[in-house]
């Protein structure tokens, strides 16, 4: 559990107990009752195609900063997943994605993460890096950088990605990544 030590409602001091009803430990306050709960956060991101060649960003920033990713990252509150992975896209490639389908979960339990991935084309290949980004750029199948990628939920869509574009049938798939 992370160290929450004061009520983000009222500010007194927090404890962990089981609140009645739960069955798992929480941070509670002890004088206004609020339960702080702590659920995984779910990340989300699009493999996008233009001309048979795939979207990808260098990281600029921590974690696997110089590695290789699709865009994507932590939903915001009021938007909808799919929202959440056109706007990852324009801000960390300048690229404006049209959805296709989800494609791919990935749980990651000992980071409380899911990633979410949706397959999608680009609209126009106009792309340019934002803050997050070193480079944004459209890789060729032949051409991925499989020993630079900044993930394993990444390889795992993008392998599955190449894999059903070969037989021109495009699935969802779904794993669980456990530590390394
Ligand atoms: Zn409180």
């Amino acid at each position: 559990m992370s160290n929450v030590n004061f009520c983000t409602r009222c500010g007194f001091e927090v404890t962990v107990m089981v609140p009645p009803g739960d069955n798992l430990p929480r941070h509670t306050c002890s004088r206004c009752g609020h339960i702080h709960y702590e659920n995984p956060r779910l990340v989300v991101g699009c493999v996008a195609s233009w001309e048979g060649r795939l979207l990808l960003c260098r990281r600029a920033i921590e974690p696997r900063l110089g590695y290789w990713t699709l865009p994507g990252g932590f939903m915001e509150n009021g938007e909808s997943a799919a929202d959440a992975a056109r706007r990852e896209a324009k801000e960390e490639a300048g690229a404006d994605i049209i959805i296709d389908a989800p494609f791919a979960m990935v749980s990651i339990p000992h980071i409380n993460q899911v990633h979410l991935f949706y397959r999608g084309h680009l609209g126009h290949d106009g792309l340019s890096p934002g803050e997050e980004s070193l480079e944004a750029t459209l890789i060729s199948p032949e051409g991925l950088p499989w020993n630079q990628l900044a993930f394993r939920s990444v390889a795992f869509c993008l392998e599955r990605y190449l894999a059903d574009a070969g037989r021109n049938c495009f699935g969802f798939h779904e794993t669980a990544i456990t530590p390394p």
